[in-house]
């Protein structure tokens, strides 16, 4: 298993497509790079590696990932250093551990982390020139495994395919501000569920629910605990922070919340700056007190696509709190995202190593 990834075939594009991607206008998820890293799962081993021109894999459509949801993915980024050539990842090994939990949950076979790192670099290496380079630009890399049994009982596949893609990206995923409404009827998760796995059922439940807010003009929804919608979770794809006074306090990582590695970094930074920091369920009634006495000070989610994203307003029972603008020089979210994009653009000592050069 250590030799599979160390020679991977490369059947390359032809002419590459790099032409055709405008770097001033790069749109979330639109535009992929040149290829695509492929792996099988079949005889209970990980086989038959290889880089290959982005376009079609063709499968059955009866294969267990449609019919029964067996299928996760990641998300992750690499950069290009401004003032040099240097290709770096963030985290990527908290991303194979979390893809490894994931695929542990959904009964399917983990892929080993160094076949995960190799997959990326190479992928990342083959199509470097795809990496745009200026601030706040970075290569978004997506992997997947799914289950490809061409069969319909259910039972946990015997056959699976890995792969990972990538695209270009420049734009922030939201505006400056998001309107988040609190979801008090649906749920995404729930205890003894799937939360904490990136499965794609988790996101296929919450379409609806998060349509039906778009409809009323929000952004995102705040989830809440299935049983009784009476604590905050987290929000569409971020984790999600609450300044009261000057107390940041976020939801636990249980089995309903996903264990963002993002909300990990901030937290790890809000603690070397000294900022009280509660892992605690914050409650509805204790969000709107916070807010009725002005001592909301801020609220923001944190995630990989979207960084930190502050939160201009919360709808809690139809009645909407505007949470007011931060002092630029007091704000958590503005210096914990200064903090974090430094560390990322190599303009901090990066003391925990979470940089990986590739
Ligand atoms: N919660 C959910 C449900 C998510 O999909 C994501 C995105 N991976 C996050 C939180 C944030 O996690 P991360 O910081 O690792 O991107």
């Amino acid at each position: 298993m250590d030799n599979l990834t160390e020679n991977i075939p490369i059947n390359r594009i032809k002419t590459s497509r790099i032409s055709e991607l405008d770097f001033d206008n790069m749109k979330f998820g639109r535009v992929f790079t040149d290829h695509i890293f492929v792996l099988d799962y079949f005889d209970g081993q990980w086989q038959n590696p290889r880089l290959q021109p982005q376009g079609e894999l063709h499968f059955s459509p009866k294969i267990s990932a449609i019919h029964y949801g067996q299928s996760i993915f990641e998300g992750l980024k690499a950069y290009k250093r401004i003032d040099s050539e240097s290709i770096m990842l963030f985290r990527p090994k908290e991303n194979a551990r979390r893809f490894a939990e994931s695929a542990k949950r959904m009964c399917m076979p983990p892929v080993p982390e160094n076949i995960f790192m190799q997959a990326i670099t190479q992928l990342v290496l083959l199509d470097k020139a795809w990496i745009p380079k200026g601030e706040n630009q970075f290569l978004y890399i997506r992997p997947v495994l799914f289950a490809t049994d061409d069969y319909i009982g259910i039972r946990p596949s015997d056959n699976y395919c890995f792969v990972v893609f990538a695209c270009p990206l420049g734009e922030p995923y939201y505006k400056e501000y998001i309107n988040v409404k609190v979801e008090k009827k649906y749920a995404r998760a729930c205890a003894g569920g799937t939360g904490t796995a990136k499965s794609a059922g988790n996101y296929a439940g919450a379409l609806y629910p998060a349509k039906l807010a778009q409809e009323q003009g929000f952004d995102q929804l705040l989830w809440t605990d299935a049983k009784e919608h009476q604590y905050i979770e987290e929000s569409g794809t971020m984790n999600v922070m609450f300044r009261i006074d000057d107390t940041l306090i976020t939801a636990p990582i249980g089995s309903t919340v996903l264990s963002g590695i993002t909300r990990d970094s901030v937290l790890n930074i809000a603690r070397s700056y000294g900022i009280t920091i509660e892992e605690r369920y914050l409650s509805v009634n204790e969000l709107r007190e916070a807010a009725k006495e002005g001592r909301l000070k801020e609220v923001f989610g944190t995630g990989t696509a979207v960084g930190i994203q502050k939160i201009g307003s919360v709808t809690l029972d139809d009645k909407k709190y505007v949470i007011p603008v931060s002092d630029k020089e007091l704000s958590f979210a503005i210096k914990l995202d200064k903090a974090l994009k430094n560390i990322i653009a190599g303009q901090t000592n990066d003391i925990n190593k979470w940089m990986l050069e590739l």
